[in-house]
């Protein structure tokens, strides 16, 4: 390997300084020492690109880009130090290691093919349900948790003024947003949400039919630092 890491290297001296010397601006002043050692890294194949990023102090990209200049073919998924499967088969560069399993229903003796990784151990979901005791699953406690009838009161109201404030908005999109603001979550800069004039909360409390909190004279648009205050005081 060395002796190609050599070959490499005199190989692209010229494109290594050109490199440097493109490098070699205030922003990125950390390339001017680019030393032998570090030109050895860019131009080993056996190493990844992520590795040579996190070695170097730069990002992928620039590995990538320098790697390109270079002429350096690093295989796909090739890691230093791996020991590669022996048998021919697996030899095969690009070949994908597959195995082939049978179902574990014990009435079944179908085969499937997977690549070792995958957990799958039955050939269908019929012979796993069959095979798996999952009565659990059809609990009293169980049901009752995935029913809606269980969800806090509050919460499914809220979602319904969601969704009914939504359909509002667009059918009134020139009375609620002239400006057409954009409507973004928070932390975007410049954008705005839809805000409920009397809170939804306040609605709830006060016993306010969804319809009317999601009507369009209790709909305004606001920006989200203000409708952030408002949802926090
Ligand atoms: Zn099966």
């Amino acid at each position: 390997m060395s002796i190609v890491i050599k070959n490499i290297t005199l190989k692209y001296r010229a494109s290594i300084n050109t490199l440097i010397g493109e490098w070699n601006m205030p922003a990125k002043d950390k390339f001017i020492e680019y030393s032998e050692e570090q030109i050895k890294m860019l131009g080993d194949p056996d190493l990844y690109t992520r590795q040579v990023a996190k070695m170097l102090g730069v990002g992928v990209s620039t590995v990538v880009r320098a790697r390109q200049r270079l002429g350096i073919k690093v295989p796909l998924g090739q890691k230093k130090n791996t020991i590669r499967a022996k048998t021919k088969e697996h030899k095969r560069p690009g070949k994908v290691k597959q195995e082939t399993r049978t179902c574990l229903h014990p009435e079944c003796s179908i085969t499937f093919i997977v690549i070792p990784s995958r957990t799958k151990q039955y050939c269908s979901h019929r012979c796993h349900s069959l095979t798996v005791d999952n009565s659990h699953l059809h609990s009293a406690a169980v049901l009752a948790k995935r029913t809606k009838s269980t969800t806090p009161v509050y919460k499914r109201y809220k979602a319904l003024v969601h969704r009914l404030s939504g359909k509002t908005y667009h059918e009134n999109i020139d009375i609620i947003n002239p400006e057409r603001h954009p409507r973004t979550l928070n932390g975007v800069d410049g954008g705005w949400q839809l805000d409920h004039i009397k809170t939804i909360k306040e609605c709830f409390e006060q016993g306010i039919p969804a319809e009317e909190v999601a009507a369009v004279s209790n709909l305004r648009m606001l920006p989200w630092q203000q409708n952030l205050m408002r949802n926090y005081n």
